[in-house]
Formats: structure tokens, C-alpha cells, sequence
């Protein structure tokens, strides 16, 4: 059975006032400009409208403007960025397929594929991402080569 990457693309624009930042005000919709350093040009961000006393912020997806997870503070959108570029690595050095690793965060977090994205992640389950990808990475790595040439290993059969 093949399994789709959902990718967080929610069909729904929030409505005004609908979206909430942790702090409890409302998120508005805006450009990124000024706000977030490494956006496209035309990047729009849902940002607390409390901002920049409260320094809350996601993006928006650029096709259908819904927000790419929950607001985020500081300390919160870095771990996120961390624990992507872990999350990222288990696909992208070929130890799983994009698809099994989606599958492998929805375990990890215990949500089901529509809502497993690290976007929507607190920093538990962040870090919880950025341990296991590490310890999955460095587990395989070392011997999957040479195991999978004996024994036909999964991971290594699935992405090669
Ligand atoms: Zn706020």
C-alpha cells in the first residue's frame, strides 16, 4: 500500500480572530517582510497581533495562505527548524523514503499522517524528533551498508 506525504496543506484559510497565538490573542495575516529573515519574496506570516511584544509567528503556505502549523515564539520555531533538518536527513541520505519517514513522524508524535508535521510540534516532541531522528541516523548509518548487502536490510531495500 502506497501512503501519501501529507504535506499540512489544510484547504482552510483561518478566519479573522480564528487563529490564535499561544499568548492567547489573536494571529494576523501579513507579509513576511520585516518579520521573518528567511522568507521568499511575497511570504505572507500569521502573526500575533500582539507583535513585536510578543514575538510570535508561523508561516503561510504560499498557494493557499494556511498557516503552516501553530504560532511559534523564538526558542519554539528554533527546535522546529532543528528538528526538520534532523527529519529531513532520514530521507535525505537514503536510509528511508520520504513517505516512511512521514510515516515514522506520525509514530514518533503519535499523531495520525494529516497532523503528524513539525510545524504543529511544542518543543517535547521537537526534541523528541531531533533525538530519535539522531539516534536512527547513527544506528543505520554505521552498519546498514554492510548489513544490508548480507541480510537485505529494510530501510536500505525500501530506499534503494
Ligand atoms: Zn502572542
Amino acid at each position: 500500500m502506497k501512503y501519501k506525504a501529507n504535506r499540512g496543506r489544510a484547504s482552510t484559510i483561518p478566519k479573522p480572530g480564528q487563529l490564535k497565538c499561544h499568548c492567547g490573542r489573536p494571529a494576523v495575516l501579513r507579509s513576511a517582510e520585516g518579520i521573518c529573515k528567511t522568507h521568499r519574496p511575497g511570504a505572507m506570516v500569521y502573526v500575533c497581533s500582539d507583535y513585536p511584544a510578543c514575538n510570535s509567528f508561523v508561516m503561510a503556505h504560499s498557494d493557499t495562505l494556511a498557516p503552516m502549523g501553530s504560532l511559534a515564539g523564538p526558542e519554539l520555531r528554533r527546535l522546529r527548524y532543528e528538528a526538520h533538518q534532523e527529519f529531513d536527513r532520514l530521507y535525505k541520505t537514503g536510509l528511508m523514503t520520504r513517505n516512511e519517514a512521514y510515516r515514522w513522524l506520525s509514530y514518533i508524535v503519535q499523531a495520525p499522517m494529516s497532523h503528524a508535521h513539525i510545524g504543529h510540534l511544542g518543543e517535547y516532541y521537537c526534541r523528541m524528533v531531533i533525538r530519535e531522528s539522531r539516534k536512527l541516523l547513527s544506528q543505520k548509518l554505521g552498519s546498514e551498508m554492510a548489513l544490508a548487502k548480507a541480510a537485505g536490510g529494510e530501510y536500505y531495500a525500501a530506499a534503494h
